[in-house]
């Protein structure tokens, strides 16, 4: 997915809307095709600016059907209660990047649905206002006729409910990570109620299709027409990576799914007391165990912040016998700085606050410090999981 050079054209519904740069090389093949295109079926001369006028058109036609495509998606994530972070257009069509997985397989079917509905709401449009304006002849132009006699503006709308049909097509194959690859996902998912299963079914039938891509496109290539064949066999490729990311990472999930914070933790952790002098919890912690942090618990076992290094060090030492480490930790950041213990591990997979301090302080139901979780010992339990 195009990640570089990609910049912001407008945001709609507080969704940035950018292109990547390949999407100008789509722009100019669309318009250096579609002009020849145009001057075959509407029989102009070769110096007529006419075709290049609609090729232009057709191309920001086409620009603005894949963005309603994405901004179908978007909307429908939305109303599901996910984030949408950009959309983005680039060589192969766009790509509405959502802020995370539909957590039921009813919000994946709709958000997936939603980009072919609206593309063919679109088809369908054009192809209504072209019979309005131009009654039968229009469906000549629709089939692209030479010398079809139809108007400059009715062979626009034609180009577009043809193109807006095939990017419907196209993206109802069951194609993981194309839409229809997503409802595919959908339907297994409800079927089984089992979300790593539905997606390593899907991703696997994803990979069947990207093999067959890059199989049709390597014929087309040599058979010639380089430019589609090799259009076909990269996107087959990519759409063949993704699908084998997306069903590793399902084992992946599959595996860690058995898998509990208490499983993996340090259960006999060493907290310091809240009512400890700042000088006990000095030398009878920091300087015996050498850890940068150190849970605090109050009375009952309970869990009420970290206790860092630097905090206890930054005390001065006249003060250090008086004062107690209840009174000098954030009590703020206590409830990131925790997990449940009963959680599953991949809840943590995407934690911050265990990357930034190294590990967290696991606690029951009660708020009662049960452990300590290192990133340690999850990333071995992902190594172990991934072997
Ligand atoms: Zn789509």
């Amino acid at each position: 997915m195009p990640t570089r050079g990609r910049f912001t054209l407008l945001t709609i519904r507080g969704i940035p809307v950018g292109v990547d740069w390949s999407w100008f090389f789509v722009l100019f093949l669309i318009i250096w095709l579609l002009s020849g295109f145009y001057r075959d079926i509407l029989g102009t001369s070769q110096d007529s600016v006419e075709p290049y006028v609609l090729a232009v058109v057709s191309a920001f036609g086409f620009f603005a059907s894949i963005l309603l495509h994405e901004l179908g998606h978007a909307v429908i994530a939305q109303r599901n209660g996910i984030g949408i972070s950009s959309i983005t257009l680039w060589m192969f069509g766009g790509v509405a990047a959502l802020d995370r997985d539909p957590d039921s397989a009813g919000a994946e079917f709709r958000i997936a649905a939603a980009g072919p509905a609206v593309t063919m709401v679109i088809g369908f449009a054009c192809l209504a206002l072209g019979v309005a304006i131009d009654g039968s002849t229009f469906w000549e132009g629709a089939g692209f006729e030479e010398n079809a006699d139809i108007s400059t503006g009715v062979a626009v709308l034609a180009w577009l409910a043809n193109i807006n049909l095939l990017i419907l097509v196209f993206n109802l194959l069951p194609a993981f990570p194309l839409d229809g690859g997503r409802i595919v996902r959908a339907i297994v998912w409800r079927l089984t109620s089992n979300r790593e299963k539905a997606t390593i079914f899907s991703a696997r039938l994803g990979q069947g299709f990207a093999y067959a891509f890059i199989a049709i496109g390597i014929v087309m290539l040599l058979f010639g027409d380089l430019f589609f064949g090799a259009w076909l066999a990269l996107i087959g490729w990519m759409l063949g990576s993704t699908a084998r990311d997306t069903a590793n990472r399902s084992k992946l999930n599959t595996k860690l799914g058995g898998l509990r914070v208490a499983d993996v933790m340090d259960s006999e952790p060493v907290a310091i007391p809240a009512g400890a002098t700042v000088e006990q919890a000095l030398d009878e912690y920091f300087l015996r165990y050498r850890w940068p942090w150190f849970p605090v618990v109050d009375a009952g076992q309970r869990f009420i912040g970290l206790l860092n290094r630097g905090t206890a060090d930054a005390v001065p030492e006249t003060n250090r016998n008086s004062q107690v480490v209840s009174e000098i930790i954030d009590p703020g950041g206590s409830t990131d700085q925790t997990v449940g213990s009963d959680e599953p591990l991949d809840a943590l997979l995407a934690n911050v606050e265990l990357r930034r301090l190294g590990g967290l302080a696991a606690v029951d139901a009660d708020g009662r410090l049960t452990g300590i979780v290192t990133l340690e010992q999850v990333g071995r339990a992902l190594r172990d999981a991934a072997t």
